[in-house]
This record gives structure tokens, sequence and C-alpha cells, in this order.
């Protein structure tokens, strides 16, 4: 049976930001359901320029725009300028980040790319708590989640252990990773593994012998959930090659995470702002 995951090469990675650009193309005009799933590609090398072009975090790119688009709007048509902030602010929620986790002291520092995303877990808590039925697993592993049936109790972000999901604002509902099921459901590879210029993120079928990401996690070793492996035992579909890379510890892994959820949390109190001071102009 076809059992999708994905194994993370991190000694490879560059930090670029091309896969979360990538993702954020891909799935900028969707739900977090592939049921109602708009498909609207943008060729990678595209895909690729975003993260290079606009030199920033995608998320405070966005409140930028958002800003920006909206500024000249507001006393000409506060409704459209509404409609617009909305639009913008309500892509605030990233599916995958790639944090840069520094040890060491100079000269001698060591850097971990480390990659928020969604493990596609074989017993995911987050679809056990979820009271509605919203948050569910196909047949082939991946976990997705039911827009319509989601009502933001928030139960499964308190229960995911790798900070993998996140209030879509826009949408009210939960949103979070797919493995970009809309894709794999056509052939083709998650935006993020196809844009990736040094394949560090790779993709295919646990239980298919012909498959790299089969050949990988059996000859290399590869373990589950972060660099030393799972957060607890949700069974993890994520994979992370054993390096001689500098892994840093558990501590600074949560640590590191806390912090840009804290970051998030602030970015879209801003993005939510804007869209107020359009609200405003409205009435
Ligand atoms: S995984 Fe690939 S695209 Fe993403 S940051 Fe690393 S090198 Fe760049
Ligand atoms: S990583 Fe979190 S959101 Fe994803 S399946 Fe596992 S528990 Fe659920
Ligand atoms: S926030 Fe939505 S998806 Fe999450 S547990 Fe509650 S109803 Fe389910």
């Amino acid at each position: 049976m076809t059992r999708y995951a994905m194994v993370i090469d991190v000694a490879r990675c560059l930090g670029c930001g091309a896969c979360v650009a990538a993702c954020i193309a891909e799935n900028l005009n969707s739900s977090s359901s592939v049921l109602e799933f708009q498909p609207k590609p943008a060729p990678s090398i595209l895909r690729g320029l975003l993260g290079v072009r606009t030199n920033k975090p995608p998320a405070e790119y966005f409140v930028e725009e958002a800003d920006k688009e909206t500024r000249d709007l507001v006393d000409k048509n506060p409704e459209e300028a509404k409609r617009k902030a909305q639009e913008i602010v309500g892509r605030l929620w990233l599916r995958t980040e790639v944090y840069e986790i520094v040890g060491g002291k100079y000269p001698n520092v060591d850097i971990l790319f480390y990659h928020r995303i969604c493990q596609h877990c074989d017993k995911a808590p987050c679809v056990t708590v979820c009271p509605t039925g919203a948050s569910f697993q196909r047949e082939d592993g991946i976990v997705l989640v039911d827009p319509n049936k989601c009502i933001l109790c928030g139960s499964c972000i308190a229960a995911c252990p790798y900070a993998a999901r996140q209030v879509n604002l826009l949408l009210k509902t939960i949103d979070k990773c797919t493995f970009c099921a809309h894709r794999v459901d056509r052939g083709l590879l998650p935006a993020c593994v196809e844009t990736c210029p040094a394949h560090v993120r790779i993709f295919g079928d646990l239980d298919d012998p012909n498959s790299e990401v089969y050949r990988i996690v059996r000859e290399h070793h590869a373990v589950p959930g972060t660099p030393h492996g799972p957060m607890r035992h949700t069974a993890a579909r994520v994979y992370y090659l054993p390096s001689s890379n500098y892994k840093p510890s558990v501590e600074a892994i949560e640590k590191q995470k806390e912090e840009e959820a804290n970051r998030m949390e602030e970015i879209q109190e801003k993005g939510w702002n804007a869209v107020k001071k359009t609200e405003k102009a409205t009435h």
C-alpha cells in the first residue's frame, strides 16, 4: 500500500528559502483542504525568485504588501481596500519554514537549518483529538484538514509536537502542509521538493522498493521527526538523514520553534491591524 514520506537531507540545505517561497506560490489560493483546491501553478523558477527577490521572510513581505497595496486605495475605495487587505493578510500562514539554529562560538560556529513541516504522522494526535472529524488521514497517510468541519477549537495545535499547524485568518480554519496532495494525486512532486536547488527534500512512497525515499530511509538509517529522532511517538513520516553536521540540542530546537511561533503571532497581529484599518474606513 502507498505510504507517502519525505526525507530531509539537512546537511545539503543552503537555507535559501526557495522551498518556503514555492509552497506559498503553490498554495496561495487554496484553502487547507484539497477538496476545494483551485490549482494555480507558477513556474518553479519564479517561486525560487520570490524568496530571493524580496530578501525578506515571506510573512513580513505579505504584511508590507497589504499596507502598500491598500494605503492609497483606502480613501478612494474603502470596500476594495478591505477586500485586498483581507486577501493578502489571509495568507499569513506558512505551511513550512526553514529556521537557522546556530551553535558554538566564533570561530567554531555551527548551523543547522531546521525544517518545520507537517510530519503526516501515522499515529497523528491532531486527528485523534479533533472533535469534528475536520482533521483526517487518507489511506496513503496524508493528513488533511476539511475547513468546512473545522470549528477552530485549537485542540490540534496543542496536540501537535511539531508546531505544524497555524490559523488561516482569512478562511477561519486550521491550515498546514498537505504534502501538496493535489499535485501528488496528479503524479507530481510537492512544490518544495520540485523547487529545491540542492535536492534536500526527497519525496516518495515508503512502501515502494523502487522509490528513493524507500532506499534512503533503509540504507542511511534516517530518523523521523527531528535530527534527534521523534519528539513524541506519533510515527512521524518526515525523516532526517544523520550527518556529521551540527545537531543542536532538543532544547535549542524547542526554543527556536517557540521564538518563531511568537514571531508569527506578532506578524499575524500586525497583519490583522492592517485589515482593521481598512475596515474602519468602510464604516
Ligand atoms: S531545502 Fe532546498 S530550497 Fe529549502 S532552504 Fe534548503 S536548499 Fe533552499
Ligand atoms: S506533525 Fe502535527 S499536524 Fe502533522 S500529522 Fe503530526 S501531529 Fe498532525
Ligand atoms: S481546530 Fe479544527 S481541525 Fe483542529 S481540532 Fe479543532 S476542529 Fe479539528
